[in-house]
């Protein structure tokens, strides 16, 4: 394990020129339809801070995308892969498994919200899972529509590009689509409250609007699944107004309809409770998680109901690398830590940092529409001066300078307008303060 100095410390221009020569080499060997958030090469990640080739050490408010909740290269995590990997790294779950794979399955079956009885299954990607996840519903239901809501992510493959809603730079030019998939209109209390009050703090009259529209234009006798995100990511940390969830949980029981949660970003402690789902004591009947779950190796799962679990038929479901064994010993080693370190509960004090600190940011600035997110995933959506009209140039630029200060920040929302904040839970109170700090002066002077 790296001992990483817990300190932001810039010793060359951002990017350095370490950094610069990887990038032209990046140009000449790498897809340029990979893009690149900040062209700063890591060298070391641990804990709150990102150290990069040149020896910049720069503090992560990114987590690599709400993956590395626990810290990065988290010391069980280390410990655990270097000894699996001594052991077997691959056998194929499908051809003789092994109990790594089974011990997660357990795990999520008791983490995730629900008492009933639950099956997983193990996957690689959010998006894989996301796909997984629609093919049991429709197993289950014999329907074969699907609903997905506006500002919708939930992944690039062809059906999850069809479930995500933003066209740049996710699906244009990339079609056609999976059939079936339909949207309805989210709960979006900001931009919802300059239509109508009402609707942007009655979570069920929003609900009643989305339930409409999927009553008249799709009709639950032709409907598999509701994919959800509790809190949105990609589509700019939305947290649906009180009540939302609810309802559409009740109106799918009621419609023999499968309520899917995609917890791929809220999953695993990040928003002050293990899953966000928990928030409204919704009970999910399946729930997908990525992200989070084991630390950057790449593992996803869906968890649900066992009879909705069960019903594809055997070998229906699967895949080379699902549930691969060094993915699944850093899962165990991550669920360890969050429970041991009582990382939930630190996802709810970096809440009252956080919030604290942009709220009187928003206090003494217009151009800060909203402040919004639960626990460790916190949004600022920013807008034209006094005014709703998002301003993504202002975004482009602050996250921008704050990059060339060696804060790592990254954007969303639909508009392109949100600067979101997702620190990893092992981030000191120092760093996660100075960090917003830097945004704040930078903020002021534009
Ligand atoms: C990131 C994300 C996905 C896709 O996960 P990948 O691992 O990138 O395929 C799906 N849903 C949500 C909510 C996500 O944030």
């Amino acid at each position: 394990m790296t001992t990483l100095e817990q300190s932001r410390k810039l010793v060359t221009e951002i990017p350095g020129p370490g950094s610069v020569e990887l990038s032209k080499r990046r140009v000449a060997a790498v897809s340029h339809g990979v893009g690149v958030t900040m062209p700063v090469y890591t060298a070391r990640a641990a804990g709150g801070i990102i150290e990069d080739v040149d020896g910049n050490r720069l503090i992560d408010l990114g987590s690599g995308i709400a993956v590395t909740t626990i810290g990065n290269a988290s010391p069980r995590v280390v410990e655990a892969v270097q000894a699996q990997v001594a052991d077997f790294t691959h056998t194929c779950f499908m051809v003789t498994p092994y109990e790594e794979y089974i011990a997660v399955a357990e795990h999520l079956n008791r983490l995730t919200p629900g008492s009933y009885e639950k099956r997983s299954a193990l996957f690689n990607s959010g998006s894989e899972a996301v796909e997984n996840a629609v093919k049991i519903a429709r197993s289950y239901t014999r329907k074969t529509a699907v609903v997905a809501f506006d500002h919708a992510y939930h992944g690039r493959t062809n059906l999850t590009m069809a479930l995500t809603a933003k066209s740049m730079p996710y699906k244009s030019g990339f079609g056609p689509f999976a059939p079936e998939i339909y949207r309805a209109p989210l709960s979006y209390p900001f931009r919802d409250g300059l239509i109508d009050k009402e609707w942007a703090t009655d979570g069920e009259l929003a609900a009643e609007r989305a339930l409409n529209i999927i009553d008249k234009q799709i009709g639950a006798a032709n409907l598999a699944a509701i994919i959800i995100e509790p809190i949105q990511g990609e589509g700019g940390f939305i947290v649906p107004a009180p009540g939302f969830l609810p309802a559409l949980r009740a109106w799918c029981s009621d419609n023999n309809v499968v309520f899917i949660a995609d917890e791929v970003q809220t999953g695993f402690a990040r928003t002050g409770t293990m899953f966000a789902c928990e928030d409204e004591g919704i009970e999910p009947d399946l729930i997908v998680t990525a992200k989070g779950i084991a630390d950057g190796l790449p593992l996803s799962a869906v968890t649900g109901r066992a009879e909705i679990m069960d019903a594809p038929h055997v070998s229906g479901l699967g895949g080379t690398y699902g549930g691969n064994p060094l993915a699944c010993a850093a899962a165990l080693a991550t669920i360890e830590t969050i429970e041991l370190d009582g990382l939930v509960d630190r996802a709810k004090q970096i809440e009252t940092v956080m919030k604290d600190k942009l709220g009187r940011m928003q206090a003494d600035d217009d151009r800060i529409g909203d402040v919004r997110g639960r626990g460790a995933m916190i949004a600022v959506e920013l807008v034209k001066s006094g005014t709703a009209e998002p301003d993504p140039e202002l975004v482009k630029t602050l996250s921008a300078k704050a990059h060339a200060q060696g804060v790592v920040v990254l954007t969303c929302g639909t508009y392109g307008n949100v600067l979101r904040f997702l620190p990893p839970l092992a981030i000191s109170d120092e760093l996660l303060t100075e960090g917003l700090d830097v945004l704040a002066e930078i903020l002021a002077e534009l």
